[in-house]
């Protein structure tokens, strides 16, 4: 038991989940270490959602608001951290979710698609299509899900299918705690923040732009530039960084 008190109880607890998500077969070991990665660039964007964030997770909800076949890609990372949440964003968006795994086996699949039905999630995972170009099995698709999707939100994604994804015409929105990233770069909508707490801010969104139409969610669209996005996530590592200096000096 993590004492509740702990000064880092939020990043203790997440990274039981994950252990026990590893223990069920359900996160793989590379994801556990994906995640540190993911945490050390939390640590120095200060641990919370920042502006830059809050923008792109609204741009990537009026995407998914506007798009024909929205999917939302899911791999054993997410799964554990935010299935709850998922459902609900899939709900609110009326988007499909996938399961998608980088290290995959049939078996692997299956046991995420049954944990994400625990939360009332009916995954495609079919596994009948294939994304050309692609030499991982993240090109194992389903025909019904990200075949056909016009946007995807890919989060804790790898560079090489977000790439794919691109060349296939999809919009792709990713979640990446680091802006540095292959993916990051690539994305039409980088959301620079903690999948823990980018889903349900973009719930909130979700049901506050869902009420506007064609025209002002295009708007939001058109007005949103992600190299500018991610040059003020890289702007705000930096002034952490300053912040953090100035106290040594
Ligand atoms: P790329 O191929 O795009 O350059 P990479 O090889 O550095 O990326 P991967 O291991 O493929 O990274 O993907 C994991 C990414 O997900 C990392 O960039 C990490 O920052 C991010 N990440 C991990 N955990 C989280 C989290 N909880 N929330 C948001 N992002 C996360
Ligand atoms: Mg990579």
């Amino acid at each position: 038991m993590i004492p509740k008190g702990h000064p880092r109880y939020v990043s203790l607890v997440t990274r039981e989940r994950l252990v026990e998500g590893f223990r069920g077969g359900i996160t793989a070991l590379e994801g556990l270490i994906a995640h540190g990665r993911g945490e050390a660039f939390d640590y120095i964007l200060g641990e919370r959602t920042r502006e830059f964030a809050l923008k792109a997770e609204k741009v990537a909800v009026a995407m998914f608001l506007l798009a024909k076949n929205p999917v939302i890609s899911v791999n054993g990372n997410t799964a554990v951290l935010v299935a709850k949440e998922i459902g609900e964003l899939a709900k609110v968006l009326n988007a499909k979710v996938e399961v998608n795994v980088f290290h995959h086996s049939k078996e692997r699949v299956r046991r995420i698609a049954d944990y994400l039905s625990k939360f009332g999630i009916s995954a495609l995972c079919a596994g009948d299509a294939e994304l050309k170009g692609l030499s991982s099995a993240r090109r194992i698709v389903d025909k019904r899900g990200i075949y056909v999707a016009d946007v995807v939100l890919v989060p804790l994604e790898d560079g090489d299918r977000c790439e794919i994804l691109k060349k296939h015409g999809k919009k792709v929105i990713t979640i990446d705690l680091n802006p540095l990233s292959r993916t990051s770069r690539m994305a039409d909508v980088t959301i620079v923040d903690n999948i823990t707490r980018a889903i349900p801010k973009m719930i909130e969104f979700a049901k506050e732009l869902r009420s506007l139409n064609k025209e002002e969610l295009e708007k939001i669209v058109s007005e949103y530039d992600n190299r500018k996005i991610l040059a003020e996530a890289i702007e705000g590592i930096i002034e952490y960084l300053q912040k953090a200096k100035a106290n040594f000096d």
